[in-house]
């Protein structure tokens, strides 16, 4: 099934995809699905990020492809890393291009979305924490990612984890999905989930060993060879088979700053 979050009439609403309608629920999909009577059309609605994370965490030089593409030699463990949940965005939103970065790069991953609060969960139960999968922007700012020696920065601008465009809970064996980003409609990113270092059940079961995950967190697995720049009026597409294509379009921060995060 396909979860989406939108906004009608000002408020947020949680529906599931049926064919090219999106079916209203009663209450948020994390909480039981429970179909109300209205329905949309799906190409009406304005999608927002399916999910309110409290924290996006990522892995980083997770694809066997990405870490001989960065000279890495391929690491014991994946490196983790977490972006502010001030840095959500959903299908459509553009991503700022701030001036303080001097190159923003795209990165395609696979994302995980948590359904139970949990902490040390093992590989064998690992299903039932996972409520889905979703497509992943982890927008980068590469330059500032090698000055700064840490990546809070270079990966933690509002609007640099994009979320969407829904949540699917079946789409197909998550370690067999190809990847593919396309820049401008060109493809620059094309590879597939059997490349990844280490599989999704073991990352959520690896993570949740550090930290307690919370309903609606997302864990991106890493992004395979191929990353590049972007530029404002660029559109970048994240496309996961299985899953469906994440568009948004990047635009150059306002002359005066963005605007605090209003994110639904
Ligand atoms: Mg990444």
């Amino acid at each position: 099934m396909r979860f989406v979050r939108y906004q009608v009439d000002g408020e947020v609403r949680h529906g599931v995809i049926e064919g090219d309608r999106v079916r209203e629920l009663l209450r948020t999909f994390f909480d039981g699905v429970v179909p109300m009577a209205t329905s949309y059309a799906l190409d009406d609605l304005d999608l927002l990020a399916p999910c309110r994370p409290t924290k996006m965490l990522c892995l980083g030089i997770n694809y066997r492809d990405h870490a001989e593409e960065m000279g890495h030699t391929l690491p014991e463990e994946p490196v983790l890393f977490m972006k502010p949940p001030t840095a959500l965005a959903g299908p459509g939103q553009p991503i700022v291009y701030p001036h303080m970065a001097g190159r923003v790069d795209y990165e395609a991953e696979l994302a995980i979305v948590i359904g139970r609060r949990c902490r040390s969960v093992p590989p064998e139960k690992v299903d039932k924490v996972i409520f889905g999968y979703t497509c992943f922007n982890d927008v980068t700012a590469r330059d500032l990612q090698s000055k700064d020696g840490q990546w809070t920065r270079a990966k933690g601008f509002d609007t640099f984890g994009v979320v969407g465009p829904w949540i699917e809970t079946d789409p197909g064996d998550p370690g067999r999905l190809s990847v593919t980003c396309r820049l401008n409609g060109e493809v620059r990113q094309s590879s597939r989930t059997d490349q990844l270092i280490v599989d999704c059940r073991s990352i959520v079961s690896w993570v949740s060993r550090i930290m307690t995950l919370e309903v609606g967190d997302v864990i991106a697995t890493g992004t395979p060879a191929g990353i590049g720049p972007m530029q404002p009026g660029d559109e970048v597409e994240v496309e996961i088979e299985g899953i469906g294509v994440l568009r948004n379009t990047v635009e150059a921060e306002r002359e005066k700053g963005a605007k605090p995060a209003h994110i639904l």
